[in-house]
């Protein structure tokens, strides 16, 4: 039997699995990925998530937070609600949250502010913080460095970075969550050579389904959907690169992500 594996970022309530949300899961249960932690990106899409995860109690697990793209809708209510559903049992982290200077989709001004209030409730509520960021690492860094000292565990997910900030991020104590960006030969080669130097208690690998099909799947899938299934795929092109074996990543990254969410 292949060591289970958690699938620390899936976003399963996005709409392209409303038509097959429940063989999704069962799939993913068939390639030993028993275990997920739903991403919640926007008020709705946290309570969409902590629904699903309740619908499968010890099994999915959700996240609830506003993601920098939705930063502008950030305001005294959406934090309350944020605060109400970490109360949640199946709730495990706060986030997605964070910065993403790439897109640009809410004012930077509104994105670092949903940014620290939701490292405020990470302290306060003493849960474990889901990281975004991308193309702001000078920013994020300025905001979370003072911060992490009061929280208990934070994981920068889908980590795309290069040795400099990983390196920052690991100073920060930070976990490093890796996606199929690594399995892309372009793109992808960067994170390859430097993804050895992320201690293997740090490390933990995501879907982040539906987006980032591993591109080294063979055979290659009818559609460019993500599923949580495929993180075995993550799994295999993290190892190679790492130049370690495919079940010692499994049972170091499964015990970290049981650590890290609690779970
Ligand atoms: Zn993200």
């Amino acid at each position: 039997m292949p060591i289970d594996l958690i699938d620390i970022g899936a976003n399963l309530t996005h709409d392209s699995f409303d038509d097959d949300r429940d063989e999704v899961i069962q799939r993913a249960s068939d390639a030993g990925v028993h275990r997920m932690i739903l991403t919640g990106s926007s008020e709705q899409g946290s309570r969409d998530a902590l629904e699903l995860a309740e619908s499968r109690p010890g099994r999915l697990f959700a996240t609830a937070g506003v993601h920098p793209h939705h930063a502008s809708d950030y305001s005294d209510p959406v934090h309350a609600m944020l605060n109400e559903l970490s109360s949640k049992k199946a709730v495990v982290a706060v986030g997605e949250c964070g910065l993403d200077y790439f897109r640009n989709f809410s004012p930077q001004d509104h994105q670092r502010n949903a940014f620290r209030r939701q490292l405020e409730l990470a302290k306060e509520t003493q849960l474990p913080v889901f990281l975004h960021q991308r193309d702001a690492h000078e920013d994020f860094v300025e905001i979370l460095a003072p911060a992490i000292v009061d929280i208990t565990r934070a994981v920068a997910h889908c980590f795309t970075g290069g040795a400099e900030e990983l390196s920052a991020y690991l100073d920060l104590g930070l976990y490093i969550g890796i996606t199929g960006w690594i399995c892309d030969e372009r793109r992808g080669r960067n994170l390859q050579q430097i993804v050895s130097q992320i201690p293997l208690d740090r490390l933990m690998i995501e879907t982040d389904a539906p987006y980032l099909l591993p591109r080294t799947l063979d055979p290659k899938p009818k559609t460019r959907r993500n599923e949580p299934m495929y993180l075995r795929e993550v799994l295999r092109a993290v190892a190679e690169a790492m130049g370690q074996s495919e079940p010692d990543v499994a049972v170091a990254t499964t015990e970290n992500a049981e650590r890290f969410f609690a779970i």
